[in-house]
């Protein structure tokens, strides 16, 4: 490697040295070479230098030409090293190793090279020589760590949370761009105690107490505070900060977040401010409401429950509602109804007495509704009542009144109809009194409609006052059935009544007097609403535990909307058609009443124009089955 042709006094006892230091750097990943004179002609290469560099060829070559790659800046510092006597340095030069094979590693490694002038024995400067170290390890951790605090940054600023740490004083000594951007002010502006600036006026005394308590006792701590925002409007923030220990254990501060909740503020403003606008709505309302949990339990009374009876009369330890106060006779109805709406989720109706603080019993309406949530979970009742103390009075006086009347009514009544029937059946025998036999049979019949009427009038009144009784017993429904309709035949010659019959076996178990009186009142509407129509069916059809009765015309027919109400107490469907018909509204009641007490059901199948089709079910007789 060495030229033998260069043997001067000068580099002779470098040359000397050159087996020593060929050794030397044989063995280190250190470089080195030498230079003459100011164009740095090269005179000596380490080992490694040569490979790194292409040096073989490169002795008694100046510099520039003999080692290009080394670059015009190291050749800038050998010069200013040759020229000012002083050692010059580049640090952290990349070589890329031309004879790289190591998949595994780079082929780029940094050294830190320095350039010391090679003086003679006078001190002249004759000479540079160039020494460097591998410090690709150097580069490579401070790279990484470079590295590391950009994807520290880039996920701390992602997040949509404000990030931050403060040292052990207290001292915010880093802070995310989430926070920079929420405050408009520059991250300086935040270090040190700045970032209290941008904590709202109002909240900044709770803050900065809270906070230097928790950091002299070193708590993790959480606070919410209003931080006044760049565009002037305030955003809600919850802070939560951590104690941090070094890896000695020395305590370092504290690293925290701050999240937006400013969204979950205004919510919960929203509800709180819904909550009492329900409440003075509630509050103001003249009736009693309330709510209930899934559980029952009852979780709001308004004003005007409390008045009807104080709190702890109101509700027992449990939080369900004192049943004591229930009058004894309505007690068992209202759990019942109470109990069965919760379970089936549906809304009820009650009316019952309960005892008002004042000791007296008041009638209530009770209403019922059940609360589900956006995705249908049940969520418990919400309710209304009404003191309907007074209705039920007026109600009763007028319950006696009717009651009273058609008592009264009665008797006149029956004696009127024994005389027209004395006189048809004296007059039946002369032939030329025609006229006053037409007369006297129409005096019947009206008479028989007012019976009726007076009848169904003392029912309803026995009805209200829970006096109609039933005198049950076995008996034939097909027989039953054939005598109503041979009956109301007699009264239409229009109509033709068409019974399809019955096996005769079945029987059922039912006051009879009654279910008659239910099968005249459909026979007899079906003839008064279809005037148009000769023709009226009867049918019955039989399932395992029930026999349904079907009488169907083919008259006036009744809207879908007015098919549920019929069957209330005085009423009537309204309408051109039905202005024509006389009545009260009170036969379908009636009706209704006597199937509801057998445990059988009443309805209609109709629609407008298309004739009706009355339906009342009755269980079968046990005995029977
Ligand atoms: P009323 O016949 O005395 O009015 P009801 O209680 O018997 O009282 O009937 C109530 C209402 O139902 C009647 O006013 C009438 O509008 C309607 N309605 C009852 N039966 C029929 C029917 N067969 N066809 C059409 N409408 C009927």
């Amino acid at each position: 490697m060495l030229p033998e042709t260069e043997h001067t006094d000068l580099y002779g006892g470098f040359y000397q040295a050159n087996a020593a230091l060929m050794q030397l750097f044989g063995h280190t990943d250190g470089i080195a070479a030498v230079v003459r004179g100011a164009n740095g002609v090269c005179v000596w290469m380490s080992p490694l230098f040569s490979r790194l560099f292409k040096g073989h060829d490169a002795l008694e070559l100046p510099m520039r030409q003999a080692w290009p790659q080394l670059g015009e800046g190291t050749f800038r510092n050998i010069e200013a090293a040759y020229h000012s006597g002083r050692t010059t340095r580049l640090y952290e030069l990349p070589v890329h190793d031309p004879d790289h094979k190591d998949r595994s590693s780079r082929s780029t490694k940094f050294y830190d090279l320095y350039f010391s002038p090679l003086l003679d024995r006078d001190g002249a400067i004759t000479g540079v020589t160039i020494s460097g170290f591998d410090v690709t390890d150097r580069v490579l951790i401070r790279s990484h760590t470079i590295e590391q605090q950009l994807l520290f940054k880039d996920i701390t600023d992602a997040a949509g949370t404000a990030l931050w740490t403060v040292d052990q004083r207290g001292n915010m000594t880093f802070v995310n761009h989430t926070w920079v951007q929420w405050t408009g002010h520059p991250y300086e502006d935040h270090m040190g105690r700045g970032w209290i600036e941008y904590v709202m006026p109002e909240d900044r005394d709770r803050v900065i107490s809270t906070f230097i308590r928790e950091l002299t006792v070193k708590n993790t701590f959480q606070l919410d505070f209003r931080v006044v925002r760049a565009d002037g409007g305030v955003q809600w923030v919850a802070a939560t900060g951590k104690p941090r220990y070094l890896s000695s254990g020395e305590f370092a501060g504290y690293v925290g977040s701050c999240m937006d909740i400013t969204e979950r503020k205004s919510y919960e403003r929203s509800l709180q401010e819904s909550e009492r606008r329900f409440r003075d709505i509630a509050d103001s309302a003249p009736v009693l409401i309330w709510m209930t949990g899934a559980n029952k339990r009852i979780t709001f009374l308004n004003k005007n429950w409390t008045s009807f009876a104080s709190v702890p009369h109101l509700l027992a330890d449990n939080g369900y509602l004192q049943s004591d106060l229930m009058h004894p006779l309505d007690h068992d109805m209202v759990l019942n109804t109470y109990e069965e709406a919760f379970e089936n989720r549906q809304e009820f109706y009650m009316e019952y007495r309960m005892r008002h603080s004042d000791g007296d019993y008041r009638w209530i309406g009770m209403k019922g509704i059940p609360r589900f949530t956006d995705d249908n979970v049940f969520e418990g009742y919400i309710g209304s009542g009404m003191d309907i103390t007074e209705m039920k009075e007026h109600e009763q006086v007028k319950n006696d009144f009717i009651g009273m009347a058609s008592h009264e009514l009665k008797t006149p009544i029956t004696s009127i109809k024994a005389y027209v029937q004395l006189l048809l059946t004296i007059y039946a025998k002369r032939e030329h009194d025609e006229f006053l036999m037409r007369s006297l049979s129409t005096v019947n019949k009206q008479i028989n409609k007012l019976t009726r009427l007076i009848t169904d009038l003392l029912d309803v009144s026995k009805m209200e006052s829970g006096r109609l009784s039933l005198n049950s017993e076995v008996f034939t429904l097909h027989d039953l059935i054939k005598e109503t309709v041979d009956e109301v035949q007699h009264t239409s010659s229009q109509h033709d009544i068409i019974y399809s019959g019955l096996p005769p076996t079945i029987s059922i178990y039912a006051d009879r007097d009654r279910i008659a009186q239910v099968v005249t009142n459909f026979l007899t509407n079906a003839i008064k609403y279809s005037p148009e129509s000769d023709r009226v069916d009867v049918d019955v059809e039989i399932s395992e535990r029930e026999v349904t009765v079907i009488v169907r015309d083919y008259g006036i027919g009744i809207d879908t909307t007015e098919q549920a109400k019929i069957f209330d107490r005085f009423y009537r469907v309204e309408g051109r058609n039905e202005q024509t018909f006389s009545g009260f509204g009170i036969g379908l009641y009636v009706v209704a009443e006597i199937v509801k007490r057998h445990n059988g059901r009443v309805w209609v199948l109709s629609e407008k124009n298309k004739g009706a089709a009355f339906h009342f079910t009755l269980p079968i007789s046990t005995d029977q089955a």
